[in-house]
C-alpha cells in the first residue's frame, strides 16, 4: 500500500497535494509527507500519522513553489518510523530530487547490499531509497536519463512520483502492479494513485499511466517514454477487491460496481439460509449490498464503525487489544439479536480481526454467524507492495476450510472461488496479478531471501 500524488505548475501546489493526500488516506495511515519545488530549491516536510495530524493545522508557507509531490505510507518494507516517511529528498550531482514510491522492489535488498559494499550510506530502511542511490551514481548527462538508468536496475512493483527543480516525473513498473493516473486541473498536470484524489481537487481524469511508462511533465509539456523492458501487464487484482476506494475508476469501471458484482457472485456460489446480511464496514460494504440483492436477504447495518480512531491503537496486552476492536466497530443488538447473520467481508488475511468480529456479533445476540468473503483464500504471500509477505502468517496458507471455521468461530465460512473472481471482474491471470490467490508470480522473487531479510524487516519473524 501507500498513496502518491503530484502536481506541476499550479500556484497552490502544496495545498492541492494535501487535499490529494486526504483523498488517498485509505492507502496508508502511518506517515504523510510533501515536497515542493520553487524552481530553484526543493522543500519538504514529513511526519508520522494521518494527513490531518501532519498537515491539518499547518500553514504551508514553508512549502513554496508551483510543483509538489505527496505520499501517505503503509509500510510493507521497512519499519514504521519517522526516517522512513516519504517523500525522500536528497541532493545529487544531477540536482535536488524528491521521490514518493508505492510498491515493493523484489531486488531492493540485493541492490542495497551491493551499494553498501561500495560505501553507500542509507538514512532509511525503505527499499525506495536504493532508487535515489542509483540515480545519484548515474553518469548520464541529464537528470531524466539518470532516473531512467536507475529504474532499469530495479525489479518488482513501483508506481513513482519524482520531483526535480523544473519537472515532475511519474513512472509505473512494466507489470503495472500499482495504479497511477494522470489528470488535469486549470492547465496543471496531476498524478495520483487513484482517480478519487483527482475528483476531490476538481481535476479532470485524463488517463491511466501505462505499465512501463515514464511520464515527464515540465514547461515544454508532457512526454511519455517506454524505456523499461516490456513485461506482460499484470495490475494487482486486489486493488479491485480491497485497496482502492469504492469511488475510484479502474479500467474505466467504478470500483463499487465491481465489488457489488463480487457480492452477487458470492451469493450465487455460496448461498446460505439467514435473516440478515451484515457488512464489515467499510471494506465489506459494497459486496454485502451485492450479496443482499442477489440472495434477497435484507441488508442491515449490524456493525457501526467509528471513523475517528485514526491509527490502530497499539495495545500492550490482550484485554486492551480486544477493546481496540470495539473502539472501531460496535455491534447493534437490536439488529442482531436472535438472528442468523451472514457477515460479509472482502478478505481474510491473518484471521485475527475476523475472529474478534464474529465474537462481537455473537455477543450482541446473533444465533448463527456465517462468514462470507468476497475474494478467494489468500494462499500465497505478496511481495509487490501489500503487507502479506510471510506465508506463515496467512490463515488460508496454513489451514483448511474447516480449521478456518474453527479458528474464526463462525458457523460456516465460505470464500468466492477463483473462477468467480474471474467471472465477476472479467480479469484473469493473463490480464492481472492473481499471485496471492492462485499464482503465478508475474515477477520472480526469492521467498527464502525475503523470509531471512533483515534490512527491510517490518516486524519480528
Ligand atoms: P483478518 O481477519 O485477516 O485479521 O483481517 C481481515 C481484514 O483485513 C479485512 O477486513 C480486510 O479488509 C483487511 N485487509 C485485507 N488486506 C489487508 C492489508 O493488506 N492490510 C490491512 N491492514 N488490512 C487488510
Ligand atoms: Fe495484488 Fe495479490 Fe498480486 Fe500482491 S500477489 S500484487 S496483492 S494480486
Ligand atoms: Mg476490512
Amino acid at each position: 500500500m501507500c498513496g502518491i500524488f503530484g502536481i506541476y505548475r499550479h500556484p497552490d501546489a502544496a495545498r492541492l497535494a494535501v487535499y490529494g493526500l486526504y483523498g488517498l488516506q485509505h492507502r496508508g495511515q502511518e506517515s504523510a509527507g510533501l515536497a515542493t519545488t520553487d524552481g530553484d530549491r526543493l522543500h519538504s516536510a514529513t511526519g508520522m500519522g494521518l494527513v490531518s495530524e501532519v498537515f491539518g493545522g499547518r500553514d504551508l508557507n514553508d512549502l513554496p513553489g508551483d510543483g509538489s509531490i505527496g505520499h501517505v505510507r503503509y509500510s510493507t518494507a521497512g519499519a514504521s518510523s519517522p526516517q522512513n516517511a516519504q517523500p525522500i529528498r536528497v541532493s545529487t550531482q544531477h540536482g535536488p530530487i524528491a521521490l514518493g514510491h508505492n510498491g515493493n522492489l523484489v531486488n531492493g535488498e540485493d541492490m542495497r547490499e551491493s551499494l553498501e559494499r561500495r560505501g553507500a550510506i542509507f538514512t532509511s530502511t525503505c527499499d525506495s531509497e536504493v532508487i535515489l542511490h542509483a540515480f545519484a551514481k548515474s553518469r548520464q548527462e541529464t537528470p531524466v536519463d539518470a532516473l531512467v538508468e536507475s529504474l532499469l536496475q530495479i525489479r518488482g512493483a513501483f508506481s513513482l512520483v519524482v520531483l526535480m527543480k523544473n519537472r515532475l516525473v511519474g513512472a509505473r513498473d512494466p507489470s503495472g502492479f500499482r495504479p497511477l493516473v494522470l489528470g488535469e486541473l486549470e492547465g496543471a498536470s496531476v498524478l495520483a494513485s487513484e482517480s478519487c484524489a483527482l475528483d476531490l481537487i476538481g481535476a479532470r481524469p485524463v488517463r491511466e499511466i501505462k505499465p512501463g511508462e515514464v511520464i515527464v511533465i515540465d514547461d515544454r509539456g508532457i512526454r511519455s517514454h517506454f524505456p523499461l523492458k516490456a513485461l506482460p501487464h499484470t495490475p494487482c487484482i486486489f486493488e479491485h477487491v480491497y485497496f482502492s476506494r469504492p469511488d475510484t475508476l479502474l479500467d474505466g469501471k467504478v470500483v463499487h460496481r465491481i465489488r457489488l458484482e463480487l457480492g452477487r457472485t458470492l451469493a450465487e456460489e455460496r448461498p446460505v439460509q439467514a435473516d440478515v446480511v451484515v457488512p464489515v464496514p467499510d471494506s465489506g460494504t459494497s459486496a454485502a449490498m451485492g450479496f443482499s440483492e442477489k440472495s434477497g436477504i435484507p441488508l442491515e447495518w449490524g456493525l457501526i464503525r467509528n471513523h475517528y480512531i485514526g491509527r490502530t491503537f497499539i495495545a500492550p496486552h490482550q484485554a486492551l487489544r480486544d477493546l481496540s476492536v470495539r473502539l472501531k466497530l460496535n455491534p447493534v443488538p437490536e439488529i442482531l439479536e436472535g438472528k442468523r447473520v451472514v457477515l460479509i467481508d472482502d478478505s481474510l488475511v491473518r484471521g485475527t480481526t475476523s475472529r474478534k468480529i464474529v465474537r462481537l456479533i455473537r455477543s450482541a445476540g446473533a444465533c448463527e454467524v456465517h462468514l462470507r468473503l468476497s475474494s478467494p483464500p489468500i494462499v500465497n504471500p505478496c511481495v509487490y507492495g501489500i503487507d502479506t509477505p510471510r506465508r506463515s502468517r496467512l490463515l488460508a496458507a496454513n489451514m483448511d476450510l474447516e480449521a478456518i471455521r474453527g479458528f474464526t468461530d463462525a458457523d460456516s465460512v465460505a470464500y468466492l472461488s477463483v473462477a468467480g473472481l474471474h467471472r465477476a471482474t472479467g480479469l484473469t491471470p493473463q490480464t492481472s496479478c492473481f499471485a496471492c490467490f492462485s499464482g503465478p508470480y508475474p515477477v520472480e522473487w526469492d521467498e527464502q531471501r525475503v523470509a531471512q531479510s533483515h534490512l527491510f524487516r517490518k516486524e519480528p519473524p
